[in-house]
């Protein structure tokens, strides 16, 4: 019993040392990571919901590890906006979104898709020259601000008001859609949400998985539905995996979402050859 105390503490040693190993190597690799060329984007359509007809992509990004191969954001977004490093991936994912948007655009059947829906950190949002860089990035692209949603969070909007408000103003002057995403989890007033910046709410996926058996929550989403349009906000629901989700949301007049009843996200190769299959 001894040496099993004994090991058991020694193994515990060894899984915090393992541990803080990874989460330095991590730091480092991530630095590297988008000089490396190791970021890759994914695709998700939005949805028109009455119709399942496809009306825009949301870029999510990934990162390919040289060692653990491709990992998704909750593996290394929280740590990038921890040192930093989620300014430089952010400027790739802003680039490479609007790069293979406008790409898409010149197609034939590139105006299916109206815009490109792109993730922004709040430390990236808030990092000096951001409405600067992403007016660069669209003339760079030949990327028209319209098609551009920029996702951002409540607590953006809600903390540090003055300058990101002065900030969105501005990339609104400019054409550019602003969407809250995550809606629900945050803890935005009524009345402040009539006054932002914003163009477009979308409710996050733990609101929509409950809707089928709690009334509540299914009442809660009928309640952002119509408080949005009260408001004139587009909105898009998440993770609707079910026609059943489907259903329910276009009966109460949610106009958008996205979910893996449509697509799971895919390459942008993939999108392209859906686009081709779509011009004739
Ligand atoms: P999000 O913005 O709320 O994105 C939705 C997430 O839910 C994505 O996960 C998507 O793949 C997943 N999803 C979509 N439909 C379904 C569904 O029907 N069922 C289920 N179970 N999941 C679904 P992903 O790609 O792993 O991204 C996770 C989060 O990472 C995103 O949540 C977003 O907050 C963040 N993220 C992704 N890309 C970026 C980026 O380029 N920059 C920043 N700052 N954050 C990003
Ligand atoms: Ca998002
Ligand atoms: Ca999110
Ligand atoms: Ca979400």
């Amino acid at each position: 019993a001894k040496t099993d105390g004994k090991s058991t503490w020694r193994r515990y040693q060894d899984e915090l040392h393992d541990a803080m190993m990874r989460r330095l190597e991590m730091r480092t690799a991530l630095n590297e990571a988008v000089s490396g060329d190791q970021m890759r984007l994914r695709f998700q359509p939005i949805v028109d919901l009455p119709t399942s007809e496809v009306v825009a992509m949301e870029a999510l990004v990934r990162w390919e590890h040289p060692v653990r191969g491709l990992l998704g954001p909750n593996e290394f977004i929280e740590l990038s906006e921890e040192t930093g490093s989620i300014v430089a991936i952010g400027s790739w994912v802003l680039r490479e979104a609007l790069r293979t948007f406008a790409g898409w655009r010149q197609t034939v059947s590139g105006s299916l898709l109206r815009y490109v829906s792109v993730n922004v950190s709040a430390r990236q949002f808030r990092a000096p020259g951001f409405v600067d860089q992403v007016r660069r990035v669209l003339a760079e692209t030949g990327a028209q601000p319209e098609w551009l949603l920029l996702e951002i969070t409540e607590s953006l909007v809600l903390h540090d008001a003055d300058q990101v408000w002065q900030d969105l103003r501005a990339l609104r002057a400019m054409g550019v859609r602003i969407a809250i995403d995550d809606f629900g989890t945050g803890y935005s007033s009524l009345s402040y949400l009539s006054q932002m910046p914003v163009d477009v709410l979308k409710i996050d996926k733990s609101f929509i998985d409950d809707i089928l058996d709690n009334t509540q929550q299914l009442a809660l989403v009928d309640t952002i539905v119509s408080l949005a349009r009260t408001l004139d906000l587009a909105v898009v629901a998440e993770g609707i995996e079910l026609d059943e989700h489907r259903q329910v949301l276009a009966g109460m007049g949610c106009p958008y979402g996205q979910g893996y009843l449509f697509s799971k996200p895919v390459t942008a190769d993939q999108i392209g050859q859906w686009l081709y299959a779509h011009s004739y």
